[in-house]
């Protein structure tokens, strides 16, 4: 069964549909974590459940960036959509089952609207987005114009802001249904192709893919290759748009392998060449700090640490308001550093 929410992967590799088939799920990180929290309170609103809660199910301490962040989606959503409904569509090939957070039907306008609420910092674009594609077409609507695709993301910069939409006209819609139509058929059919690219980076396949494996082999290999020229500077953005590409390629393989080989010594196979070591510790204080602080002075050395704080993030999540927090701090720039611009057109082309 393709899965919607793996659709970033399959429709750009169909073959990470079969490659991930029995691979099991990642345990949940505490960012994934975070996201099922923000993602229950936001449920609770959209159900009419008005209580502020201070923990969710799962655990998780609920900070102000929580209840901000379901609020935006919340809101952004408004109301009279369906939440959370298991749903199904035949529209691209085989059978297609998900779950989208929210989705509607204006029949005023004739539009369909599908929200998704990301509550990770990794940017998320609207634009191409397979997932709520997929979504938009589980509400089976003939008669539609127009298509409103929209990814709700509050903790992530974006120059577009966090909220971004996808409108895709109807004459436009059908298009698009091709793409992902000819990877699901693709995915499921006897032979799936593989295609390394940034999906590689979340796609529980990639220790034994074999593509992923060659593309990482073929980056190392031309690693050294250099020529004295003049380049021109758009020569010099798409050079470094494929490098980028292509590092990012080996780092994937490179963690892949890394968990395959700490796995086989954890399971207590040997390994030619390698073992497993624990990293370097720090060396720490055996005694209570009152202890440490009064040898010290009996030795005439304060070793007592100069007053500090934490920092801002910190102290939301430790419970202080943002609202005091963003009273009492500032947001310094860092340094500038190169980002894919994904209105450009170059940029699209290489990393979708
Ligand atoms: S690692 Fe990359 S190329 Fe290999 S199956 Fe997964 S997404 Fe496809």
């Amino acid at each position: 069964m393709l899965r919607p929410s793996n659709a970033p992967r399959w429709v750009r590799c169909a073959g990470s549909a079969r490659g991930e088939a029995g691979e099991p799920e990642q345990p949940d990180s505490d960012a994934a974590r975070e996201g099922t929290a923000a993602h229950w309170l936001a449920t609770q609103w959209t159900g009419g459940l008005a209580d502020l809660h201070e923990v969710a199910p799962n655990g998780v301490q609920l900070t102000d960036e929580h209840v901000q962040a379901a609020r935006l989606y919340v809101d952004t959503v408004g109301a009279g959509a369906i939440h959370e409904q298991r749903m199904a569509t035949e529209t691209f090939g085989p059978l297609i089952e998900g779950t989208p957070d929210a989705i509607d039907y204006d029949r005023d306008t004739r539009t369909v609207r599908v929200w998704d609420f990301k509550y990770g910092r990794g940017v998320v674009e609207s634009v191409d987005n397979y997932q709520t594609l997929i979504y938009s077409a589980m509400l089976h609507a003939t008669d539609a114009e127009r298509y409103e695709l929209t990814i709700v993301q509050p903790r992530a910069y974006h120059p577009d802001g966090p909220v971004r939409t996808w409108t895709i006209p109807a004459a436009e819609y059908p298009r698009h249904i091709e793409i992902v139509r000819d990877s699901a058929l693709n995915a499921v059919g006897d032979a799936p192709l593989t295609r390394v690219g940034r999906q590689c980076r979340y796609c529980r396949a990639r220790w034994k893919c074999n593509s992923l494996q060659v593309a990482g082999a073929d980056a190392a290999d031309r690693a050294d290759a250099a020529a004295m020229i003049d380049q021109p500077i758009a020569d010099a953005a798409l050079e470094y748009t494929y490098l980028t590409a292509a590092f990012k390629a080996l780092e994937y393989r490179l963690a892949a392998l890394d968990e395959r080989l700490l796995g086989e010594i954890r399971g207590g196979g040997k390994i030619p060449g390698y073992t497993a070591t624990p990293g370097q510790g720090s060396t720490v204080w055996n005694l209570p700090v009152d202890a440490i602080v009064a040898a010290g002075d009996l030795v005439g050395v304060d070793v007592r640490k100069p007053l500090d704080v934490i920092t801002p993030k910190q102290a939301v999540k430790a419970g202080v308001s943002m609202l005091l927090v963003g009273a009492l701090s500032e947001k310094k720039p860092g340094a500038l550093k190169l980002a894919v611009d994904n209105r450009n057109e170059l940029a699209r082309k290489v990393f979708t």
